[in-house]
C-alpha cells in the first residue's frame, strides 16, 4: 500500500496552570539546548572530543540532582531527552554539509517541546500529555494511527499548536483528462490558462495597511517598556492573521487545481534570480514558491502531475496563437495585440497558455514537431488523450512507451 508522511497542526489552547508550567518549561528546554551546545562546542574546540545527545543525558540526571537546578527536574524527561536528540540531529546536518552550525537559542516568546508519548486520550479534542495532563485543542484530532511524537510550540503571537506527523494512504482522484497552466502573479492570485483570474484574498492588502501602522507605532515604543510589549504582541497578531489569510487562499487554490486537472504546469523558480530581484519580485517569487511547494506535494498524494516551465522561457511576450515572440513587453501593459496575427492577449492569460503549451512539450520530449494548441476551457480531443496517457503514466511510475506512440497518430 502506498503511503505519505501527512502533517497535521491544531491550534491548542491550555488553560492557565498549563500556560504557566509550559513557560518554565520552554525556558528549561531552551537552557539545556544552550547547555548542551556549550559544552559540545568546547569539548571539541578543547579535547576534539564529539559528545552525543547519549553522553549528556548522564548529566541531565546530575544537573537534577544539583542545588539551583532542581526546576529541571519538573520538565517531562522524554522532552529534554529529545531536546538533546534534536541537537544530535542539528549536528549530523553540520556534519553533513546540510546545515550551518547549530545556533544558540535567544530567549523569546515562543518555544517548543517534543512529547515522545501522546498519551491515553486521543481524539476527542483534546490530547494529554506527560505532566500537563489533558490540553484542550481547537477541532478533533484526525482519525490516523497516534504519532510516537507530538510536538507542543508556543508562536510570537502567543498562539499554541500541537504538531505531529503520521503515514496516511492518500486515494488517488480520478482522471479527469484536463490540463491547466498556472501563471502566480502580484495583481493577482494566479491566472489559469483557461481565462480565469483567482484574486487575492479581499482583506489581504487592508492587512498589509494595518500591519504596516503598527509596526511603525512599535518602533516609537521605549525598550523593555510594558507597553512595547503590548504592541510587540498586536504586531506579531497582525502577522499572524496576514500569513494566516494568505495560507489558505493558497491552499484552497492548489487544492482546486489538483481535484480539478491532471496535468500542471508553473513556472519553475530560480533562485538566482531572487538574489538579484527587487521587492516586488520577493513577494511574487514567496507566494510562488508556496504555490509550487503545495502542489509538488498534493500532485503526489493524489497522482496528478506537476511540470515546472523554465523562468527564462518567454511566457508573457511570445503570442500563444501564433508563436511570435515580442523584442520586449514592458511590466505595465496588462494587455497586447500580436502584431502578426492580430490576437488581442491579455497579458497574464496569455503567459499561463504559454507555461501550458511549453509544459506538455516538456511532457512530450521528442514530439516537439506537434503543433499544440490550447483554447479556453476545454482541450482538443488529441490532448485529451495525451493527458490521460500522461495521469496514468504518473501513476504507474514509468512511461508507457506504447501508448505514446498511439498518440502521436
Ligand atoms: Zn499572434
Amino acid at each position: 500500500m502506498r503511503t505519505v508522511r501527512r502533517s497535521y497542526r491544531l491550534r491548542a489552547y491550555p488553560n492557565g496552570a498549563q500556560r504557566r508550567w509550559l513557560d518554565r518549561w520552554f525556558g528549561a528546554a531552551r537552557w539545556l539546548w544552550n547547555t548542551a551546545l556549550e559544552i559540545r562546542s568546547e569539548a571539541y574546540r578543547e579535547c576534539g572530543l564529539r559528545l552525543t545527545g547519549n553522553d549528556l543525558s548522564r548529566w541531565v540526571t546530575q544537573w537534577k540532582r544539583t542545588p539551583g537546578h532542581e526546576w529541571l527536574a519538573e520538565v517531562p524527561a522524554t522532552c529534554l531527552t529529545q531536546c538533546l536528540r534534536d541537537q544530535d540531529t542539528a549536528f549530523g546536518n553540520f556534519f553533513a554539509h546540510r546545515a550551518r552550525y547549530p545556533r544558540f537559542k535567544r530567549k523569546s516568546t515562543s518555544g517548543s517541546l517534543r512529547f515522545q508519548d501522546a498519551g491515553r486520550s486521543w481524539g476527542r479534542g483534546v490530547v494529554s500529555l506527560a505532566k500537563l495532563g489533558t490540553l484542550k485543542l481547537a477541532e478533533s484530532l484526525p482519525n490516523v494511527e497516534r504519532p510516537d511524537m507530538v510536538t507542543l510550540s508556543r508562536d510570537a503571537a502567543g498562539r499554541y499548536h500541537v504538531s505531529f506527523s503520521v503515514a496516511v494512504e492518500p486515494s488517488l482522484l480520478p482522471i479527469v483528462q484536463r490540463s491547466v497552466g498556472v501563471d502566480v502573479g502580484l495583481t493577482h492570485l494566479a491566472t489559469l490558462s483557461t481565462g480565469e483570474k483567482i484574486p487575492n484574498p479581499k482583506r489581504y492588502h487592508a492587512h498589509l495597511r494595518y500591519l504596516r501602522q503598527q509596526q511603525r507605532c512599535l518602533a516609537r515604543r521605549q525598550t523593555g517598556s510594558r507597553r512595547r510589549e503590548k504592541q510587540r504582541l498586536r504586531v506579531a497578531r497582525a502577522h499572524a492573521k496576514v500569513t494566516q489569510e494568505r495560507q489558505y487562499a493558497l491552499h484552497n487554490l492548489t487544492t482546486r487545481l489538483v481535484r480539478e486537472f491532471d496535468l500542471i504546469c508553473v513556472e519553475d523558480l530560480n533562485v538566482k534570480a531572487l538574489a538579484r530581484g527587487r521587492n516586488a519580485r520577493a513577494i511574487h517569487d514567496a507566494a510562488f514558491s508556496e504555490v509550487r511547494r503545495q502542489l509538488a506535494y498534493k500532485s503526489g498524494w493524489y497522482g496528478r502531475i506537476l511540470v515546472e516551465v523554465d523562468r527564462w522561457y518567454p511566457s508573457s511576450k511570445t503570442c500563444s496563437e501564433c508563436r511570435y515572440t515580442l523584442d520586449e513587453l514592458r511590466l505595465d501593459e496588462r494587455q497586447w495585440r500580436c502584431p502578426r496575427c492580430g490576437f488581442c492577449h491579455d497579458r497574464d492569460v496569455n503567459a499561463a497558455r504559454n507555461l501550458l503549451l511549453e509544459g506538455l512539450r516538456q511532457q512530450l520530449a521528442g514530439c516537439d514537431d506537434r503543433v499544440l494548441r490550447v483554447d479556453a476551457g476545454d482541450a482538443c480531443p488529441e490532448e485529451e488523450i495525451l493527458v490521460q496517457v500522461l495521469a496514468e503514466e504518473a501513476r504507474s511510475g514509468h512511461r508507457n512507451r506504447f501508448c505514446m506512440e498511439q498518440v502521436r497518430f
